[in-house]
């Protein structure tokens, strides 16, 4: 087996290169076509107007919508604030200080942060939030949505793909049951457009998030659809300024990202079916030939209902964090976030029942666009091996070969 170079980028779900094609298009529009497209009276300014209309067109034949609902912003977190929020306070049932509940709010327990913190946000400031916590499979089904619906529920935010364990949601059905319901519905797309086929109108959306640079775009640019008609959305704006982006994004706009964004969107348009063929078969055989080899392993999520080049692996009897060390050459995602002062498992494999431990000693793979074969045998390899040796050195792993049940040890506490 030739050695790939190293190391090998296996964190696509974190973040992507850019593609050399959306660099060329974005170049002209840092030293040539400069202009500001607010500028409504010169050539500079028609110029960038015209990236960022071609842009718009780019983005809007990706997901389905017309151009006049893409909103550009700086990411899929400001995205998600802006629909969150703005949705909250433009359809709230009762105003603040009125003691009732100023309306119901319904997300999931293991959504990115960017949901959850605005959404807590808004329950201290008297909106009430329905935190559905899904089974070990990790999909929030139509039912879960439906069961969790109140008379005062204003907005629904579900995100299409988990993030952390590729996991898809019902996406198109709770769209349905919110449309049925006349409840605004988001969903935070950042994994899924671009990805996979998204088509604004059969999939039942409101309002969704997206990322350039998850999409072979680059970073500090996404956008933000936002429906018009059947039914119009409205949002109270929560950036104020100059008023572009028809008011729901104040601020110059980003030209040479946006240009970069609708060139990711018009190649993922083009790409994604190859690609996600291809990379379901990578996927499928780096999580065989890790089974196959090594024993105690657990795959997260549902098995089929998930993104095609997302995996996240737990291994029993290893400890995360030498784990991560021993696979440094592998640039990959672990099941511990490291926050201010320690290290604490996956708030996402804690939700679905990963034991702290196990969720600890947990990796996430995700490929992308030039993830070869030899990548990822060369990681089956290291991964394998890795682990093995770690084990040989765990005495709970001999002690569960020796047949001890380890729920019934009593282990002494100093
Ligand atoms: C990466 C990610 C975000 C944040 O996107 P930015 O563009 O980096 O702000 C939000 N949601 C999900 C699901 C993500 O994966």
């Amino acid at each position: 087996m030739t050695t790939p170079a190293l190391p090998i980028y296996l964190d696509h779900a974190a973040t992507t290169p850019c593609d050399p094609r959306v660099v060329e298009a974005m170049l002209p529009y840092f030293t040539t076509l400069y202009g500001n497209p607010g500028s409504r009276n010169h050539s500079f300014g028609w110029d960038a107007e015209h990236g960022v209309d071609t842009a718009r067109e780019q983005v809007a034949a990706l997901i389905g919508a017309d151009e006049k609902e893409v909103v550009f912003t700086s990411g899929a977190t400001e995205s998600n604030n802006i629909a969150i929020r703005g949705a909250a306070l433009m359809y709230e049932k009762n105003p603040a200080g009125s003691g009732k509940p100023r309306g119901h709010i319904i997300t999931c327990i293991i959504e990115h942060k960017a949901v959850l913190d605005p959404c807590k946000r808004l329950q201290k400031e008297g909106f009430e939030v329905t935190f559905l916590e899904p089974p070990a499979d990790g999909i929030v089904t139509a039912d879960m949505v439906k069961n969790a619906m109140r008379d005062d529920t204003i907005l629904v935010s579900i995100m299409w793909a988990n993030n952390e364990i590729g996991t898809i949601n019902q996406i198109r059905e709770i769209g349905k049951l919110c449309h049925e319901r006349g409840v605004v519905f988001h969903t935070d797309g950042t994994q899924w457009v671009g990805k996979m086929p998204t088509n604004v109108e059969a999939d039942n959306i409101d309002l969704m998030s997206f990322s350039g640079h998850k999409i072979y775009g680059p970073k500090g640019v996404g956008g933000l659809f936002v429906r018009r008609r059947k039914p119009r959305i409205r949002l109270t704006s929560i950036v104020d300024g100059g008023g572009q982006e028809r008011g729901f994004r104040s601020g110059t706009l980003n030209v040479t990202g946006i240009v970069g964004l609708g060139k990711a969107c018009e190649i993922a348009k083009a790409q994604m079916a190859d690609d996600a063929a291809r990379l379901g078969v990578l996927r499928k055989h780096l999580e065989d030939s890790v089974t196959a080899q090594l024993d105690h392993c657990q795959i997260n999520g549902h098995r089929e209902k998930r993104l095609p080049h997302l995996t996240n692996i737990s291994f029993g009897f290893v400890e995360g964090e030498s784990l991560m060390m021993a696979v440094k050459e592998i640039a990959c995602s672990s099941g511990s976030a490291c926050t201010s002062a320690s290290l604490e498992p996956s708030y996402v494999l804690k939700s679905i029942g990963v034991g702290d431990e196990l969720a600890h000693s947990s990796l996430r793979l995700s490929l992308g666009r030039q993830t070869t074969r030899e990548q990822v045998d060369y990681t089956v390899n290291a991964v394998v091996k890795a682990v093995r040796k770690l084990r040989e050195l765990s005495p709970l792993y001999d002690m569960h070969n020796e047949g001890i049940d380890l729920s019934k040890v009593q282990w002494a506490h100093h």
